[in-house]
C-alpha cells in the first residue's frame, strides 16, 4: 500500500483544521513559557495554506509539490521560531518525496527530512524541550515500524504515538533553546508548544492516511 498526493493533500487540510481547533490551548501554553503567539501564529499560517491550496488550478502533481507550498507558505505567514522552523521541516520533506506516492519506507524519509529540517534551522537536540523531542521520537518510531513491515498507515500511527508521549515528556523539561529558554529551571513544569503542535500535525497525516484506505 502506498499514500498519494490527495493523501498530502488531506493530511495538509486536516493539520489546517487541528491547528485552527487548538488554536487556544497552543497560545495558552505559549503564554506559560513563551510569549503566547504559538497558536495564533499556526492558524494564521495554515489559513494561509489553505487558501493557496484552494487557488490552485491544477491539484500538484506529487507529493513534494504539496509539502512545498506548506514550506513556503509556513516561512512568509507564520513568523516567530515556528514559521522558518516548520518551513524548513516542509521543505526537506518535500525535497525527500519528489513522486506521486510513498511506501513506508518514504514515509520514514519524509519523516527523517522533516526532523532534519528542524534540527539544522534549530540546533536543538532531543530532551531541550522544543519540537524536537516529539519529531525525534516520531521518526524513530516510524523507522521501526517500517523495518517491521508495518504499512504505511501504521507508520505514521507509530510516529504520532510516539510524537504524543515525546511532547508529554517534555513537561518536566527545561527549556534550553527558544523563548522558553529565558525562564530557565522556571521552565519546568509546562508542555511544550511546539512539541504540542507537532503531535497535532503528526496525528492529522494519520486521520489522512486512515481516510485513504
Ligand atoms: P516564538 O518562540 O518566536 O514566539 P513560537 O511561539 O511560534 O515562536 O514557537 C515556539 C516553539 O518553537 C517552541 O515551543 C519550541 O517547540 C520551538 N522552538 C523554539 N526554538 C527552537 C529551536 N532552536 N529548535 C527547535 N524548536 C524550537
Ligand atoms: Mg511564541
Amino acid at each position: 500500500m502506498t499514500l498519494d498526493v490527495a493523501w498530502a493533500v488531506d493530511w495538509v487540510r486536516a493539520s489546517a483544521a487541528t491547528v485552527v481547533e487548538h488554536r487556544d490551548e497552543l497560545v495558552e501554553l505559549d503564554r506559560q513559557i513563551g510569549d503566547g503567539d504559538h497558536g495564533e501564529n499556526l492558524k494564521r499560517g495554515f489559513t494561509a495554506v489553505l487558501a493557496k491550496l484552494d487557488a490552485l488550478e491544477a491539484p500538484p502533481a506529487t507529493i513534494g509539490d504539496v509539502l512545498k507550498l506548506v514550506a513556503t507558505t509556513l516561512m512568509s505567514t507564520v513568523g516567530g521560531a515556528a514559521g522558518p522552523l516548520y518551513g524548513t521541516a516542509y521543505l526537506r520533506a518535500a525535497k525527500a518525496c519528489g513522486s506521486s506516492s510513498v511506501d513506508s519506507a518514504g514515509v520514514v524519509a519524509l519523516l527523517e527530512a522533516g526532523l532534519e529540517g528542524i534540527v539544522a534551522r534549530g540546533k536543538a537536540t532531543t530532551g531541550e524541550k522544543t519540537m524536537v523531542d516529539a519529531w525525534s521520537p516520531a521518526a524513530e518510531a516510524a523507522a521501526k515500524a517500517s523495518a517491521d513491515g508495518a504499512q504505511p498507515a501504521q507508520v505514521l500511527e507509530a510516529a504520532a504515538v510516539a510524537a504524543a508521549a515525546g511532547a508529554e515528556a517534555t513537561v518536566p523539561l527545561v527549556a534550553t533553546k527558544g523563548r522558553a529558554s529565558y525562564l530557565g529551571e522556571r521552565s519546568a513544569g509546562h508542555l511544550d508548544p511546539g512539541a504540542r503542535s507537532s503531535q497535532l500535525i503528526l496525528e492529522a497525516a494519520v486521520a489522512a492516511a486512515d481516510r485513504a484506505a
